[in-house]
């Protein structure tokens, strides 16, 4: 290789090095830059280096540092190492480098002949410039993140020393409070809080000092409007932590949750009213009032809808703020046509919101209320049932600027709205309950508790007057048969008739009630006397007895009637209980009369109740005793045939009396019940008697049974008891005329039951009613028992036909008849001669006691015996 190649060899060595290489002459003239020194600083290859000094690779600054100058130096020591900044050709910029110096010498001489320096590009790498780039990006977006964070929330980060000097404050306290950038330095945190609250934030940070707690502490803080807000705060000591150097406190808005709590206690308060059935005026005056409470500058109302027969009306609910006139203005307003959002909503059923009433043209007619009110925006909501989706008003907001609500508000509304409608239809039901309880549900009448009320304050009006109160007690008759014949559709059907005319036969300002079952009170203020109430009852009386068609049948209803008028002194239950007597003795006397109550029914009545509890001593001391009235048959000699069992009474004071004295009493009080039950029992035991005696002697034993029987239970066991122990006697059932048809539908399957149990079944004193003979087919009945009174009036045409009649009917159905009452030997004849078989009366044998009983079965069986 020869020199020429080897020089061209280390030029290609330099210019491939991957550092800035330069050569330049001693005194400062550059000759040489490799390739990697040109591309460094943007030089291109056509520079002309002669023209170059050293320093004109530098910057200006980088000249007057720069130790490539320092040729002495470098010369001395033969080598320099340090730092330079070079230029960047293309823009001037900066181009930090290090730089290391040497003096090149002659290889022979050893003399300096030229500077050689490499320099080295101090600037990161590419890939290292945009990782150190976007390490740096990264950290500005998070610093940024953080501070738009801290500007942002919404709750503010204090730092605060120990006696409340502010250290530091989140941006967005700033915002939050609405001071100016910058405000908080150097201000106390107390200057900010409520003068009120200002001495328990001091405590409560002395205690964070003292003990650490933490909150959370409530405070109010003075905005920049000079307002107030209330405010959490939750401390965290970090006075020892030195980044902090603090009390670190985080401070959130709560007035929006305060605001919700005192929504959420008003609405409490408003349910704890509903509960205590406070009136409805108060539950919605404090409805409307926790609203406005919620919603500043807005008037709230609330108008009830009320339904009539003349349509629905406006009644005034609630309006606490509203100018009296409004409610003055609203009360019995029509519904229907009424111009106003109120009465739109109400018809629509959805909410009407005008935004300004003043412009809105279809409230044009409301702007003169409007500004009366001071109101412009009207919102109208319909308060609907929840239930039965009915109308029950509506809740309205009004407020002083025009405008429409807000989310919030129709959410406070909507609240408000249906706790408006829990308390108006919990109104609508107690009022319904309240009617309820002081009507009857079927005529609609005030009931009895109604009727002794007004009684009771008519007495006492009446205590300085000269005429008392008036009172018609009426019953109506047979309603029982309607029931029982027709279904008690019917007979409700009846009632409500009879309602209707009562009332309107009644005088005006008379109260006619619905006092029982089939019983009804007219309360009239004052009767002149009898001549005044005679007319009066006479004409309800009529009026009731108008025929009335019923499922299709005509049926003419008739009630009697019992009239008193109030005596001074008298309680509302003694003159009800004195028009009840003598309604009583109307009936007794055959229904559909009436009667006046008289100071001897009062005695009367005194007396039944006396004698009600002597029959019932009576009967628990057996001081009640049976006789036995003997049944013969006229055909065989008046061979005995039975006996009837009568009942008797031998009163401790009064001697023996028969059933007349009694017996009605008994039935009236049910005591019957008992005392037929003690009569079969005693029955038994007398025929078990004689039957040790006489025990080839089958005759019947007749019982007489009372209506009031039939209703009892003990009926049939009491009866299958008896006749078990009686046999071979057997036992005959008397019922009359009248209970039967009384009761045929619910008594038929008793009857049937008795009758298949093996006793027979009379019916007693026939011919006295006047009923259809057809429960003769539908009953089990086989005999007949002519009445008494037929008798003795057989001399008598007609009575005789009666007889003849009943006779004819018996044996074309088969059935035994026995005469009653006969007393003399013309009656015995006259009905021996019509084919009458049996006979009972005191002819043959008057009732006896039961020795004397079974004496009269010795005569007569010892002759079946001697006969037989
Ligand atoms: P009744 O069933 O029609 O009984 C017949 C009544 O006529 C008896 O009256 C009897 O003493 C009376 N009598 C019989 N023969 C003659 C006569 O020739 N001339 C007259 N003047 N009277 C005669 P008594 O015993 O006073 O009974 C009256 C009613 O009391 C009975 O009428 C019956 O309906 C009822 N009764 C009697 N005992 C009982 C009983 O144990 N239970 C029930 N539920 N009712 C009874
Ligand atoms: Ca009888
Ligand atoms: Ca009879």
């Amino acid at each position: 290789m020869d020199h020429t190649e080897r020089a061209r060899r280390f030029e290609a060595v330099i210019h491939a090095a991957p550092d800035f290489i330069s050569i330049a002459s001693l005194d400062g003239q550059v000759e040489f830059v490799n390739e990697p020194g040109r591309a460094l600083i943007g030089m291109d290859a056509a520079t002309d280096l002669s023209r170059l000094k050293v320093a004109d690779f530098l910057t200006a600054d980088g000249q007057a540092e720069s130790a490539l100058n320092e040729r002495p130096a470098v010369l001395k020591d033969g080598q320099w190492s340090g730092f330079a900044t070079l230029r960047d050709w293309r823009d001037g910029s900066a181009i930090p480098v290090a730089v290391t110096s040497f003096m090149v010498r002659d290889v022979v001489t050893d003399e300096p002949i030229a500077l050689a320096s490499i320099q080295q590009d101090l600037r990161p790498s590419l890939g290292q410039q945009h990782a150190v780039a976007q390490a740096e990006s990264a950290l500005a977006e998070s610093e940024r993140r953080h501070q738009a964070f801290l500007l942002h929330m919404s709750d503010i980060l204090l730092v605060v020393t120990a006696t409340g000097g502010l250290k530091y404050a989140s941006p967005s306290a700033t915002r939050v409070l609405g001071y100016p950038d910058g405000w908080f330095v150097d201000t106390d945190l107390l200057d900010l809080v409520h003068p009120d609250d200002r001495e328990s934030t001091r405590h409560a940070l002395a205690d964070m000092v003292s003990l650490r707690t933490e909150g959370p502490i409530g405070l109010r803080l003075r905005s920049a409007d000079a307002t107030f807000r209330s405010y959490e705060a939750l401390a965290n000591n970090l006075i020892d932590d030195p980044a902090v150097g603090g009390i670190l406190v985080l401070v959130r808005d709560v007035t929006d949750r305060n605001k919700t709590e005192r929504a959420e206690r008003t609405q409490a308060k408003v349910l704890e009213l509903i509960a205590a059935e406070a009136p409805v005026s108060t539950v919605l005056s404090a409805l409307a009032l926790s609203v406005e409470d919620q919603l500043e500058e807005t008037i709230c109302t609330v108008l009830l809808a009320e339904r009539s027969t003349e349509g629905a009306v406006f009644r005034h609910g609630a309006s606490p703020s509203m100018p009296s006139g409004y409610a003055r203005e609203l009360e019995g307003r029509s519904i229907a046509g009424d111009p106003s959002p109120c009465g739109l909503a109400l018809r629509s059923r959805t909410p009407v919101l005008v935004a300004d009433i003043m412009t809105d043209e279809r409230f044009a007619t409301m702007r003169e209320l409007a500004t009366s009110c001071d109101v412009r925006g009207c919102w109208s909501f319909p308060v609907l049932s929840p239930n039965s989706g009915d109308l029950l008003g509506t809740f309205a907001l009004y407020t002083r600027d025009p405008g429409l609500p807000d989310d919030r508000t129709t959410a406070i509304v909507a609240r408000a709205s249906r706790l408006a409608a829990i308390t108006l239809e919990r109104q609508v039901l107690l009022g319904r309950l309240a009617y309820q309880a002081h009507h009857d549900d079927l005529t609609g009448l005030p009931n009895r508790m109604t009727l002794l009320a007004r009684l009771s304050d008519r007495l006492l009006a009446a205590e300085d007057g000269t005429s008392g109160p008036g009172v018609v007690f009426l019953d109506l008759d047979r309603l029982k048969i309607v029931n029982d014949s027709l279904g008690h559709d019917v007979g409700d059907e009846l009632l409500v008739r009879i309602a209707g005319r009562v009332a309107d036969a009644a005088p005006e300002g008379a109260i006619v009630a619905r006092f029982g079952g089939d019983e009804f009170v007219i309360l009239v203020d004052r009767l002149e006397g009898a001549d005044d109430a005679g007319l009066l009852v006479e004409r309800v009386l009529a009026a009731v007895a108008e025929p009335v068609l019923l499922a299709g049948r005509s049926f003419t209803p008739s009630a009697s009637a019992g009239v008193v008028i109030a005596a001074r002194g008298q309680s509302a239950t003694e003159v009800l209980r004195d028009a009840d007597i003598a309604m009583y003795r109307a009936k007794h006397g055959g229904g559909s009369r009436y009667a006046f109550f008289t100071d001897d029914m009062r005695r009367r009545a005194f007396d039944r109740l006396e004698l009600e509890e002597q029959v019932r001593h009576g009967l628990a001391a057996g001081e009640f005793r049976v006789f036995y009235q003997p049944v013969v048959d006229l055909t065989d000699h008046d061979a005995l045939v039975g006996f009837e069992a009568l009942l008797r009474w031998q009163h401790p004071t009064r001697g023996l009396l028969g059933p007349a004295s009694f017996i009605e009493l008994a039935e009236e009080t049910g005591l019957i019940v008992d005392l037929g039950e003690w009569v079969l029992g005693t029955v038994a035991t007398s025929a078990a008697r004689w039957s040790e005696r006489f025990p080839w002697f089958r005759g019947t034993l007749a019982v007489n049974v009372s209506g009031r029987q039939l209703g009892s239970p003990h009926l049939l066991p009491a009866v299958r008891t008896a006749m078990a122990r009686m046999a071979p006697w057997s036992l005959g059932l008397e019922l009359t005329e009248s209970t039967l048809m009384e009761d045929t539908v619910s008594t038929r399957g008793l009857i049937e039951d008795l009758v298949s149990s093996g006793a027979s079944l009379a019916i007693d004193d026939f011919g006295t009613g006047f009923s259809s003979l057809s429960y003769l087919t539908r009953l089990p009945v086989s005999t007949l028992k002519i009445d008494r009174s037929f008798v003795l009036d057989l001399d008598n045409p007609g009575a005789l036909a009666v007889a003849a009649t009943v006779l004819n009917l018996a044996s074309s159905l088969d059935l035994t008849v026995v005469a009653e009452g006969i007393e003399t030997p013309a009656q015995r004849e006259a009905l021996l001669g019509l084919g009458c078989r049996y006979g009972q009366g005191f002819l043959m044998g008057r009732p006896l006691p039961e020795t004397q009983a079974l004496e009269f079965l010795r005569t007569s069986a010892g002759e079946v015996r001697r006969s037989g």
